[in-house]
């Protein structure tokens, strides 16, 4: 589809669609598709549709909350239970029971990151 530059105004710039996939950094990765006008003339590429951009924000942090899941299951087989962790934390009982069932917000899933790579950063707290 031939569309105008955005940046020089050439009128027979192209609109494409680009799959790809955009590594999460709780494992695994997530699928991304955008559109962009590419200019044959001043050999720009321009992203043009924000709404993708949205769905992928939704799909990502879908798959942030599927992972908190196994996040938590790992944090729990090395030892630590979700009750020293509320505990520690000083967050009310049977939050991670919630976290684990999708409840969850970013900073959760950092501080669960940060537990499963720190695991003394609980110790440290509780002195
Ligand atoms: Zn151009």
């Amino acid at each position: 589809m031939k569309v105008e530059c955005p940046i020089c105004g050439y009128t027979s710039a192209t609109e494409l669609e680009s799959n790809t996939s955009v590594p999460s950094l709780i494992g695994g990765s997530v699928p991304r598709k955008f559109k962009y006008i590419h200019c044959e003339k001043c050999k720009e590429d321009t992203c043009i549709d924000s709404e993708y951009d949205e769905k992928f924000d939704r799909a990502y942090w879908m798959h942030s909350a599927r992972s908190a899941h196994s996040l938590i299951d790992r944090i729990n087989k090395s030892g630590t239970s979700n009750v020293c962790i509320e505990r520690v934390l000083e967050i009310p009982f049977g939050t991670l029971d919630r976290w684990r069932l999708g409840q969850v917000t970013p900073e959760a899933i950092a501080l669960l990151r940060i537990i499963e790579k720190c695991p003394g950063v609980l110790e440290e707290m509780d002195k």
